[in-house]
């Protein structure tokens, strides 16, 4: 199966969703966590998931060019360059940087930027960007504490993080469909623009959008207009239709779910498990201790796990408990011993067979795929919108057979109420 799309996410949860979006629209996809050494997993695209969205301007573009590299070594024939559909970026980058060296990498001169995700509440309209009925920047984005959006006009925006000029293709153009929309990227390319910031407030627009930029090197935005992006590769007979992107190996062996997300609906999930399955709360106040917490949740386990239904182990707690574990420890300590402890959880139940895990929390999904030796998933079906089923193969020398196990990463404020008892009927 060669690769056809070459993917570098800003973020891991970010890389899943459109990872997530490419398997929806009929591509096999695995992503990458961090940037690949040795051979890249066979699937029609992969993602690599980076943590650049934040992180100093030089460091984002050497590890953007370094993932674009692997990815062009194993045979991508379009690159995608994906961050938030909030655009969320400063004046510094990372947006215009990355991309301006991803085009210097392509010897490419032109890229289109749209972070439209329309089925999210993220439309462009004449290059403004909305949350739903609000301008971007009266949306709460304007207090982000990293990357506050105080100005919604996309074409400024961009125009502050590179030297390059940026034009915009406007929704009277978008709504005639791909030919309009290549001509006037093409107008745009021969005037000396570098970019072009792309109306759109359908998944219509995002598919005519998709088809217009079917020859570019570089695309760039949010994981909407990847789903206009498969389509192409049928077209050009280089990508069978597939009844098996999902597909991921037999699931078998025990269930669990491992919480360590504080957000409203992470504590919505737990309050509805309690009725339906084991659930253990962890007090890390009276324990502060991340070994002595894990020892007491794999105790806790003994007799009670079941291929059938899960056991859930929370350390997630309401805003009162949670502050004061932060008073007693401070934020950072207090957050690295809950996440430290359910990665020790979650390697010990990897070791008493547990073969199906959910985790909830986007930090905590990363301290549990870090201690368990995860380098790459390849992505299934969703379970709820943005949470798809992964199989994560495991190093050799975890001893796990088969040499895998199914992953659930939840973003803390995903899924339906019902998410961890769902969950697992779906895989
Ligand atoms: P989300 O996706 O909801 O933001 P994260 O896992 O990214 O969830 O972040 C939650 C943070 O809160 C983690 O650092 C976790 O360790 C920390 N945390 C979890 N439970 C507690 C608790 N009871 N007290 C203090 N911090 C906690």
């Amino acid at each position: 199966m060669p690769l056809l799309l070459g993917c570098v996410a800003d973020d891991f949860t970010g890389a899943t969703d459109l990872a997530s979006m490419l398997v929806k629209n009929g591509m096999s996809c695995v992503q990458v966590i961090g940037v690949p050494e040795g051979d890249l997993p066979e699937a029609d695209a992969v993602v690599v998931a980076l943590k650049s969205r934040t992180a100093p301007v030089t460091q984002a573009v050497a590890e953007s060019v370094a993932a674009a590299d692997a990815l062009l070594a194993a045979g991508a024939r379009q690159l995608f360059f994906k961050y938030c559909s909030t655009f969320d970026s400063t004046d510094q980058g990372n947006i215009g940087p990355v991309a301006d060296a991803l085009l210097k990498r392509l010897s490419a001169g032109f890229a289109i930027a749209c972070p439209a995700f329309p089925a999210n509440g993220r439309s462009i309209y004449q290059g403004h960007l909305f949350v739903g009925q609000r301008l971007l920047n009266e949306s709460g984005m304007e207090n982000h504490p990293l990357t506050p959006m105080r100005d919604p006009d996309l074409v400024r925006v961009l125009s502050r993080q590179t030297d390059g000029a940026v034009g915009l293709v406007s929704f009277p153009v978008v709504e005639q469909g791909a030919g309009a929309i290549r001509q006037a990227l093409t107008r745009l390319a021969e005037s000396g623009r570098r970019y072009a910031i792309v109306d759109a407030v359908t998944d219509a627009h995002l598919h005519a959008i998709g088809e217009a930029v079917a020859a570019h090197a570089l695309v760039t935005g949010g994981s909407g207009v990847a789903m206009g992006l498969p389509e192409n590769f049928r077209r050009a007979g280089l990508l069978p239709v597939r009844s098996d992107a999902a597909a991921l190996p037999q699931a078998e062996g025990l269930c669990a779910v491992v919480a360590g997300s504080c957000s409203r609906a992470t504590l919505g999930q737990i309050g509805f498990a309690r009725d339906q399955v084991p659930v253990l709360e962890l007090n890390a106040l009276a324990t502060p201790d991340a070994s002595a917490l894990a020892r007491q949740a794999l105790e806790w386990v003994e007799g009670r796990l079941d291929a059938a239904r899960p056991v859930v182990i929370a350390a997630s707690a309401p805003p009162e408990k949670v502050a004061a574990l932060q008073q007693k420890l401070g934020r950072e300590a207090a957050g690295a011993l809950v996440e430290q402890a359910l990665a020790e959880v979650a390697e010990g139940l990897v070791a008493r067979g547990v073969r199906r895990l959910v985790v909830a929390g986007g930090e905590t999904s990363g301290a549990v795929v870090t201690r368990l030796g995860v380098t790459s998933l390849r992505i299934g079906a969703e379970i709820d919108p943005g949470v798809p089923w992964t199989f994560a193969p495991l190093p050799r020398a975890s001893g796990v057979t088969p040499a895998g196990i199914h992953l659930a990463l939840k973003s803390g404020n995903f899924g339906a109420r019902d998410f961890f008892l769902k969950a697992f009927d779906h895989v």
